[in-house]
């Protein structure tokens, strides 16, 4: 169902420009879930979220990642979820522009490949070069499983899960969240 969002768009500040398709879905063990989009007709900004129809998912969910059947976790991400890849002191958080996503463990080593080629082709010091080829490398290991990482999403919003046998879930401590972005502010993502 698509709808007209009475907000002025967060990044254009045009009134009357946004609107917001909602969909009713379910992802297997992570439930029934309302997937929405906003999106800005004059600017083109678009940003997705998942919200859980069963109410808030645990805070902090994690998995070790040791082997190629792993990579393929399912993993549900919404824009207020930070992922930490703790052994190799890797940290996305949501920032301004954050947008939710369903995609798997392999996808997420991916992103972080993808923000690191970023970094090296801003970057001219051959020494952090040299320690982000080092990072690429141990993630393209990981991505097969050859080399144990651990992924850690933390969503103080509850939004986000692995999807996994063996991946933990439990609420997040107070020193966990008192550092956490929550991402960006969308008025609409406040009703469910
Ligand atoms: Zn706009």
């Amino acid at each position: 169902m698509q709808s007209k969002v009475e907000a002025p768009c967060p990044q254009c500040h045009d009134e009357g420009s946004l609107s917001m398709l909602a969909l009713n879905s379910e992802i297997p063990y992570f439930g029934e879930h309302t997937q929405i989009t906003v999106m800005c007709d004059s600017c083109g900004w678009k940003h997705t979220d998942f919200i859980p129809s069963d109410g808030e998912k645990p805070g902090f969910s994690s998995i070790v990642v040791d082997s190629a059947e792993k990579t393929t976790a399912r993993v549900v991400r919404s824009s207020s979820c930070t992922i930490r890849i703790p052994e190799l002191d890797l940290e996305v958080s949501p920032g301004g522009s954050s947008s939710g996503y369903v995609t798997n463990i392999e996808g997420v080593i991916k992103r972080f490949e993808e923000a690191i080629m970023t970094v090296i082709r801003g970057n001219e010091d051959p020494g952090a070069g040299q320690i982000a080829e080092q990072i690429l490398e141990r993630l393209g290991l990981a991505k097969s499983g050859d080399e144990e990482i651990r992924v850690d999403l933390l969503d103080p919003r509850g939004r986000s899960q692995i999807i996994h046998k063996d991946a933990e879930s439990r609420e997040l401590s107070e020193i966990e969240e008192e550092g956490l972005e929550t991402g960006p502010d969308v008025p609409v993502f406040e009703m469910g």
